[in-house]
């Protein structure tokens, strides 16, 4: 690995106390190059703009995925890094399914530990508060021609990130648009399906609903995935989650959600969720919570889902009563180091 370390750190203007997610980056990237069919060294270099043309294949033609993870401090200052291997593994399937040539792990897992080792400083300790990193792919070759690219970087960058609390929402059940296909790239973490999703989320938003409920595309009658998050749905004291499919993100705060929940003892069914079971339970009182799960706030309950005009309201429960809220205190405390981590997942 080549170290070239910042000669001018913007560490000392960081205030762990006052900043905004995701337009703060740390003082350090990681950069790894494909070419003529290999990896090249991989760099960890200061974080800055890098020399791109707009004949870039990776913006005209969308070949670029990307994961999200986060690194947390605990009380003593060491720091660890959440189940990193599931986002190595995901990045490669989501880099396969696109054509693109898998990273290797030691570009991959060398390359994350060195950087939030270096940026460490920029960890905000605290209830919440965590490193937010996005490493990526995306392909770099200078031409216009709608082809598998011969060129591309993977990059890591890392911004801080703080306070899992996020109100609850009111979430549309889509009838219409979809976020993914059968045959498609909806398991995959592509850029475009990102791009792809931002209308139907405005439309969402100006009808009062901050997400979009994906149903699948062919019938719109089941369950698929919450905006960004995967959707779990509790049915007296059964939790139930959609399996995963080409069509649904492989989340790893579901996976945690579900191993969690099997060791607390409480029953959760992996199951498709129809869309008119949810409806009913909600009529006859035995809907209890819907939620989504994700790396960026791990949970987001939501207070109201909208269906074909109708606007069902959802029991607010009390940490004590909510499954949704016990699994996610006990998944920050795993992953801050309050916590046993029976499962091996701190790194
Ligand atoms: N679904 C989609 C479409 C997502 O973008 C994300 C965020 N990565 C998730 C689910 C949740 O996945 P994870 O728990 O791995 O962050």
């Amino acid at each position: 690995m080549i170290i070239q370390k910042s000669t001018a750190p913007r560490i000392s203007e960081f205030d762990p106390e006052n900043f905004s997610f995701g337009n703060m980056f740390t003082d350090h990237m990681v950069i790894c190059e494909y070419e003529d069919g290999k990896w090249g060294e991989v760099k960890l270099m200061p974080y800055g703009p890098l020399p791109f043309t707009p004949a870039m294949m990776g913006v005209n033609y969308g070949q670029a995925c990307f994961e999200g993870m986060k690194a947390y401090k605990d009380k003593d200052s060491q720091v660890f890094i959440f189940r990193p291997e599931k986002n190595f593994s995901r990045i490669n399937k989501s880099a396969s399914r696109l054509a693109m040539p898998e990273i290797p792990a030691e570009v991959f897992l060398e390359g994350l530990k060195a950087l939030v080792d270096l940026d460490r400083d920029w960890i905000p300790y605290g209830e919440g508060n965590s490193l937010y990193i996005r490493p990526l792919i995306f392909a770099t070759e200078e031409a216009l021609k709608a082809r598998i690219s011969n060129k591309y970087m993977f990059a890591i960058v890392a911004t801080p990130a703080k306070s899992y609390y996020s109100a609850p929402v009111s979430v549309k059940i889509s009838d219409y648009y979809s976020r993914a296909a059968n045959g498609g790239v909806g398991f995959a973490k592509a850029a475009g399906n990102y791009a792809a999703s931002f209308y139907p989320t405005q439309l969402a938003n100006e009808e009062g609903y901050e997400q979009i409920i994906w149903t699948d595309d062919s019938t719109h009658e089941y369950f698929e995935e919450s905006g960004t998050m995967n959707v779990f749905v509790r049915i007296n004291d059964t939790i139930y989650t959609p399996p995963t499919s080409e069509k649904i993100l492989d989340g790893v705060t579901r996976d945690s959600f579900i191993q969690l929940a099997n060791k607390r003892g409480i029953e959760l069914k992996v199951e498709p969720i129809s869309v008119k079971s949810v409806i009913e339970a909600h009529k006859n009182g035995t809907l209890k919570e819907i939620w989504g799960v994700g790396t960026a706030v791990v949970t987001t309950v939501f207070k109201a889902i909208g269906y074909q005009g109708e606007k069902l309201e959802l029991p607010q429960l009390p940490l004590e009563e909510s499954f949704a809220l016990t699994l996610q205190k006990d998944l920050v405390d795993l992953q801050t180091n309050v916590a046993e981590d029976p499962f091996g997942w701190r790194v």
